[in-house]
């Protein structure tokens, strides 16, 4: 797919999103939070829900854990012009409390087409919330730092960057993520078109 159509397809979704009643994370919200980044990514980025500045602001990722993610991804080799980012669920949760099953389960087609659109060749899974919707994951601690061959695509799982009692733990999977790029050199090129 061009870049053209891609972010038309992007666009089209965010404005789905943006007048979404599908659950009741919608009464509570100020923005949506569709996603951001670059179209052309081969490397998507699935957090877990928008926080407080990113319900302000509409974006994913902003503010300290923002700034993090950002320093992350340095470790990494990566900055945010080389990745998509969105999120579980579009709508910030009150009290950044977890999203519901059903919550998850409502808003899951509009990352299911994002991710038909990108077609990324890595998928970062951020946090247990990401890892459980995309792979199944039921428990991180046997799983983040692992790099994950599923359906011709590559999945990497890591701690999220907002879970302070883990940052040791979320900056090595980040080191060793920085490796698994190195061996895999193709995850990161994007596709000319
Ligand atoms: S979280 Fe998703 S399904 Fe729920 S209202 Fe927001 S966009 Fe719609």
């Amino acid at each position: 797919m061009k870049q053209a159509e891609r972010t038309a397809g992007l666009t089209k979704i965010a404005r789905t999103v943006a007048s979404c009643t599908g659950c009741t994370l919608s009464n509570c919200r100020t923005s949506t939070v569709a996603g951001d980044g670059n179209p052309l990514a081969s490397i998507m980025i699935i957090g877990e829900a928008p926080g407080r500045q990113e319900d302000e602001s509409g974006l994913p990722f902003v503010g300290m854990a923002g700034k993090y993610l950002d320093k992350l991804l340095a470790i990494a080799g990566l900055t945010r012009a080389d990745v998509f980012i969105t999120n579980v669920v579009k709508c910030r949760p009150p009290d950044n409390r977890k999203p519901e099953r059903e919550e998850m389960a409502a808003c899951a087609d509009f990352l299911k087409q994002q991710i038909a659109i990108i077609q990324p060749k890595l998928i970062i899974c951020l946090g247990g919330t990401s890892a459980n919707a995309v792979l199944g994951i039921k428990q991180l601690v046997n799983e983040h730092g692992k790099l994950i061959q599923r359906d011709g695509r590559y999945y990497f799982v890591a701690y999220h960057p907002a879970a302070r009692f883990h940052r040791k733990m979320i900056a090595e999977d980040f080191e060793k993520l920085s490796l698994e790029l190195a061996k895999l050199p193709e995850l990161r090129r994007m596709d000319i078109v």
